[in-house]
């Protein structure tokens, strides 16, 4: 493996935090963003860095782009909460972008990871959910631009290492939170801790008895970082996720509990499609990548919400 790297989606959440940490191990870094859902505020701590380039670009258009080592294609804006605003835009650039990506990887011999995602899985069938489940996803339905988007993005990464023997990887990323993600990015942890935070109520959709399992920032950057330096990975996907299931209402819980308070939780209604059960089987990560998550809930939302609280 070398020591450049292109950071699609760079200016992100995890992107930035992706930048942070390949800088940090001694990378040349290009972040590549149209700035959509992330901000140069993201990295612009990272700027004075002369290892560090920001390039403000769309995947769409086909920009130039450096020849590197590396390609993290982490660029797709990710809350359901967009879902229904920027549907061609997101479905174009994990279809398109990702095709574009793969081009440039192809290239320049450069290894890919895509960042795919547990929305590949739908509402699931099975639990928790292996990588060989190929899932439940309503393609016509508001979810449909992301979920399907990335289910093909995925069959192209297959195809562009079965046709042309590309070095790409897949992560599943599960449920991800920490510092850096927007308050009004519409993801539940963000939306709760700053609403906690504003003394308003928070809102639960549906009845809160829908699960997830939260992984902390830190956590998913070294599954990702893990997934770039494993050999054995060429070609192949990996479910990275944290392992503790809770309803949605023992999250609201657990958030007044940290936040100390006034808030209630008000229940609003749950949004079509919405997956009732979430928790990946991340025993793959743990054999091939030797990774498991190692953050606490209580310990991540702690330190999420001091970020949310300065950004309020
Ligand atoms: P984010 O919205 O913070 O980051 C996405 C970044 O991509 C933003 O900076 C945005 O401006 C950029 N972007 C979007 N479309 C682009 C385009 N066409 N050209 C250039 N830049 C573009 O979201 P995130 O949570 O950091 O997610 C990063 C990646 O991880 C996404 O691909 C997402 O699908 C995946 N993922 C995240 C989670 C999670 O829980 N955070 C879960 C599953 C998958
Ligand atoms: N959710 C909620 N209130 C909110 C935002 C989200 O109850 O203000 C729920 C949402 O319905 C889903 C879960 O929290 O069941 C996780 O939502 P998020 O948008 O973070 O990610 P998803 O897992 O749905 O992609």
């Amino acid at each position: 493996m070398g020591d450049s790297a292109i950071v699609a989606g760079g200016a992100g959440f995890l992107g930035s935090h992706l930048c942070e940490r390949l800088l940090a191990d001694g990378y040349e870094v290009v972040c590549v963003d149209n700035f959509g859902s992330g901000t140069y505020d993201n990295v612009a701590h990272l700027d004075s860095n002369d290892r560090f380039e920001v390039v403000e670009t769309d995947l769409r258009e086909s920009p130039d782009l450096p020849a590197v080592d590396e390609i993290y294609h982490l660029a797709s804006r990710a809350s359901p909460a967009d879902f229904t605003e920027f549907p061609v835009r997101i479905a174009l650039t994990n279809t398109e972008g990702t095709r574009f990506l793969l081009d440039h990887a192809l290239e320049h011999d450069a290894t890919m990871l895509f960042a795919s995602t547990s929305e590949v899985y739908g509402d699931p069938k099975v639990h928790p959910q292996p990588e060989s489940y190929t899932g439940n996803v309503n393609i016509r339905g508001p979810r449909g631009c992301y979920d399907e988007s990335k289910r093909f993005g995925e069959t192209l990464t297959v195809a562009y290492n079965d046709a042309y023997d590309l070095d790409v990887r897949t992560v599943r990323i599960f449920n991800t939170y920490g510092p850096r993600m927007r308050p009004d990015d519409g993801r539940v942890v963000p939306t709760f801790l700053s609403q906690a935070l504003r003394g308003e109520d928070l809102t639960v959709y549906g009845d809160g008895s829908q699960t997830r399992t939260f992984c902390y920032v830190d956590d998913m950057i070294d599954g990702l970082r893990a997934v770039m330096r494993t050999d054995d990975m060429k070609g192949d996907v990996v479910n990275v996720g944290g392992e503790n299931e809770i309803s949605i209402r023992t999250l609201a819980e657990r958030v007044l509990e940290i936040c100390d308070t006034d808030s209630d939780v008000v229940y609003e209604p749950l949004p079509e499609d919405d997956p009732t059960r979430r928790r990946p089987d991340i025993s793959k990560a743990q054999e091939m990548l030797d990774w498991e998550p190692v953050v606490g809930l209580e310990t991540g939302l702690e330190r999420t919400v001091e970020d949310v609280d300065r950004t309020l």
